[in-house]
């Protein structure tokens, strides 16, 4: 293998979304070569950028601030969106060429509808700058010598003043994903909390999955546990083989992630614009409309077929070739009980393949929210998905990535500049 041996100003570590916009931020403000590198362990750079938003990059949520994000400390992540919020994140976008458009719910997308657009064009400014992007470089240390640091990677070492952390998370790792930017922070002192996959499938149990397996349904689905609801959201459910998945369940897991699994549930809403006398008085009138049919097709027209023959199964109605004139009162509250209230107990744990985010990381109260930098150690600063704050889906992961990263970027450049002065 070839050996490098690299002296820089700032050494990113990860050429992730934090990390390129990190070295964009900190190579625009030291103009001189060979002031910034980025390592990454992958052949090429952003790969997961380049998955997300299903290949469109939802980069960011015109309403994303603080409130959107779990964390350990609040006003950290306060100070990160006072440094870089949403209106100058898109002017950095803006600066490298990216023109975006708005879609529901203030999902920002490329207007050209590609990720790597937005990843081609990072490194387009990273070549302009003259940032050198080492890939297939995975860094295994970081230690402090003689007032800077040496990185170790199985390619050489590298030595640098100063160091910018931005080794994403565990989620996806057929990605990328690892859990080895938490090693590097703990070996430097810092500490974690327990790590969740979040923004993922939720794993369920019930008779139906099987048969509706691939079904996509419009209804409110909702997280509860014995004492009753946690949160929920209207959208696009999806059936999947043991799991419910979707935008909605997604965002249901962001609220789940960390939460013990044996005692919750999702439960469906499956007519949410109606109440449930509502749908009784529906149900009686087809009673009456449709009573030379089966009970196979009484739900036909409500709802995906499929569906509407596992609703009549989960209220006890079988067998369905009983006809529709036979429904009694009691039959039809029944009914109309399970449309409002169709109960998944959750299984298990999402996995770690299915999640798109980490909940959990670096904890972020021995960072400064200001700068990015360390509390524990002067000169080494992190950004992205490591560190512990977690938003919901819709943009807010990837704005974190590029606040934090270019608030670390900046602040690593200062740090070079001061450090030059001294
Ligand atoms: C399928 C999918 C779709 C998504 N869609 C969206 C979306 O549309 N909108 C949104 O906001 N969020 C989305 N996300 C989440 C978002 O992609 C991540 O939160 C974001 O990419 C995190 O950026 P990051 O730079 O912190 O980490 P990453 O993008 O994971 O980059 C980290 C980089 O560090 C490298 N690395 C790690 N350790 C080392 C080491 N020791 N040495 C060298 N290199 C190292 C890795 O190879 C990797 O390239 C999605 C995630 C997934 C999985």
């Amino acid at each position: 293998m070839k050996q490098i041996a690299y002296d820089v100003d700032i050494a990113v570590i990860g050429g992730g979304a934090a990390g390129l916009a990190a070295a964009v931020a900190a190579g625009r403000e030291l103009p001189e070569k060979p002031a910034v590198a980025v390592f990454d362990a992958q052949p090429r750079c952003g790969k997961k950028l380049l998955a997300t938003g299903n290949g469109r990059c939802n980069l960011t949520n015109r309403s994303a601030s603080s409130s959107d994000y779990h964390s350990d400390d609040a006003h950290a992540v306060s100070e990160v969106f006072s440094g870089v919020n949403v209106d100058d994140t898109l002017a950095f976008f803006e600066s490298l060429g990216l023109v975006c458009r708005e879609e529901d719910e203030g999902r920002i997308y490329p207007s050209c509808g590609q990720a790597s657009a937005v990843l081609d064009l990072l490194r387009l400014e990273l070549m302009r700058l003259g940032i050198a992007e080492v890939c297939g470089c995975r860094v295994e240390r970081i230690h402090r010598q003689d007032g800077a640091f040496r990185l170790d990677s199985p390619m050489g070492s590298i030595r640098a003043k100063s160091v910018i952390v931005a080794c994403g998370g565990a989620a996806a790792p057929q990605l990328g994903g690892v859990d080895w930017g938490y090693r590097l922070m703990e070996a430097m002192g810092h500490s974690a909390t327990r790590l969740h996959p979040s923004l993922s499938p939720l794993p369920v149990t019930s008779p139906h999955l099987g048969s509706l397996k691939g079904i996509r349904a419009h209804a409110r689905a909702s997280l509860c546990d014995g004492r009753g609801e946690i949160a929920s959201d209207i959208g696009e459910v999806q059936f999947g083989d043991k799991a419910l998945s979707g935008i909605v369940i997604f965002q249901l897991s962001y609220a789940a992630a960390g939460m013990r699994s044996d005692d919750l549930c999702v439960e469906l809403d499956m007519l949410p614009e109606r109440s449930g006398d509502d749908i009784i008085a529906l149900l009686t009138r087809r009673r009456a409309i449709l009573p030379h049919l089966t009970l196979e097709n009484y739900l036909t027209g409500v709802f995906n077929k499929r569906i509407g023959m596992c609703l009549l199964k989960e209220a006890g109605l079988t067998p369905l070739s009983r006809s529709v004139a036979e429904l009694t009162d009691g039959d039809i509250r029944r009914i109309a009980r399970i449309v409002k209230h169709w109960r998944f107990p959750v299984s298990g744990k999402a996995s770690w393949s299915n999640a798109q985010v980490t909940s959990g990381g670096v904890r972020l109260s021995e960072m400064d929210g200001m700068t990015m930098q360390s509390r524990l150690c002067p000169g080494l600063f992190a950004a992205g998905e490591m560190l512990n704050a977690d938003g919901r889906c819709g943009g807010f992961n990837l704005q974190w990535a590029w606040s934090t990263g270019i608030l670390a970027g900046r602040s690593a450049a200062a740090f070079i500049q001061q450090h030059r002065k001294g």
